[in-house]
């Protein structure tokens, strides 16, 4: 994340730099072949009209057609846990009401305290 500038208006520039690291994309990959596919046979037995279309198996199948499907489908959009609320000991930022460890009457109300992450939506669990 770069500031940029002193001008409060001026918006951050935020590089995530997503998927630079091969590990990443790898543990992707990894996922649609176990999780995605166990879940989705799984959900055929019990409804045989059930079955993946995007990506479809053949393409979890196929290396170079799995790459592509991440990386123009998978996002970076839910950003959570750079402030993780937990325990003071254990390094966290914020206490269980999202309270800021060491600096008064400053409190934290966003995606940024969520414990741990989701692979779900986040604006919901941030609003409540
Ligand atoms: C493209 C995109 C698509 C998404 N799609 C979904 C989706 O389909 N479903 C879903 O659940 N989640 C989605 N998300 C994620 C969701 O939007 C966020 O998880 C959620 O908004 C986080 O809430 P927040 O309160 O932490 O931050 P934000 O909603 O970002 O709120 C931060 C607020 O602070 C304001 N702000 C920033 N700096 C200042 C300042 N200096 N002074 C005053 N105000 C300031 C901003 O204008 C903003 O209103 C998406 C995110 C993106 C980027």
């Amino acid at each position: 994340m770069d500031i940029q500038s002193k001008d409060t208006l001026k918006m951050m520039k935020i590089d995530h730099h997503f998927l630079e690291d091969p590990e990443d994309l790898q543990e992707i990959k990894e996922t649609f072949c176990s999780y995605v596919l166990k879940t989705s046979g799984a959900l055929h037995k019990i409804d045989p009209d059930y079955g993946l279309l995007l990506p479809d198996e053949e393409s979890i199948f196929d290396d170079n057609r799995l790459e592509a499907h991440i990386r123009s489908t998978v996002s970076s959009f839910h950003d959570q846990c750079s402030l993780i609320m937990g325990g003071e000991k254990d390094g966290r930022v914020v206490n269980g009401i999202g309270e800021v460890y060491g600096v008064k009457n400053l409190m934290v109300a966003d995606a940024s305290i969520i414990p741990y992450h989701m692979d779900g939506n986040t604006s919901g669990p941030s609003y409540s």
